[in-house]
């Protein structure tokens, strides 16, 4: 197995966030505990390019299906259907509307347990009930309520991949081998060296 500081994951911010103009604060986050970015660049996603993202995991349409059932339950709130696969057929149309609005910037980010610790800056689904301290909880108030109410996708600021595997198909999916850099960062050896020796004169 490569070192644990070897994990990549995909992050995009989505054009919600580049419209509030949070790139800075967002990618800070990332940034200062430790993370390395490794490929970064601005693009207008097509519509077919976003829902092969979402559906590289033939398990998303269920997982996000039966998710939007227990938040409704959880609420008290009766949907249209329980079927997961009806209630993400709409999600993936709205998505592509939402995905494609604007620029989004994609991003590869490098480090140890990388995918955990994104998913855990970045926040649940919802921005309404997720953790104050994460990404969607403090720069961004969306609810599935408005989002159904209004026929769209929850505005949330935020892509980051849900496992190590994932991450890996969305990487190649969103960039081309010859667009990512190895390089090495100063820090990393404060993070991640055996010894901390050199340090003192
Ligand atoms: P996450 O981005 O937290 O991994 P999912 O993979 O389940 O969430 O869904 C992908 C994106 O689709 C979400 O970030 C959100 O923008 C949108 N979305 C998911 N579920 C819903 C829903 N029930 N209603 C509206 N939009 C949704
Ligand atoms: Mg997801």
């Amino acid at each position: 197995m490569s070192h644990q500081s070897k994990e990549r994951t995909l992050i995009i911010l989505k054009p919600d966030a580049l419209q509030r103009s949070l790139m800075g604060e967002i990618i800070q986050r990332y940034e200062r505990i430790g993370l390395k970015l490794v490929g970064m660049k601005l693009v207008v996603p097509s519509a077919e390019h976003v829902e092969q993202h979402y559906t590289l995991d033939p398990e998303w349409r269920r997982i996000t299906g039966e998710k939007r059932v227990k938040a409704a339950k959880a609420k008290g709130e009766v949907l249209k259907t329980e079927d997961p696969y009806e209630i993400t057929a709409v999600i993936l149309d709205n998505l592509k509307k939402y995905m494609t609005s604007g620029p989004v910037v994609c991003m590869v980010w490098q480090g140890a347990h990388v995918v955990e610790i994104v998913r855990k800056l970045t926040g649940g689904t919802e921005p309404r009930s997720t953790d104050v301290g994460t990404i969607r909880g403090d720069y961004v108030l969306d609810s599935y309520m408005m989002a159904d109410a209004d026929s769209r996708a929850i505005r949330n600021l935020v892509h980051a991949s849900g496992s190590p595997e994932e991450a890996e198909k969305e990487i190649m999916h969103w960039f081309d081998q010859n667009e990512l850099v190895d390089y090495r960062l100063i820090g990393e050896q404060i993070l991640y060296d055996v010894n901390l020796d050199g340090i003192l004169e």
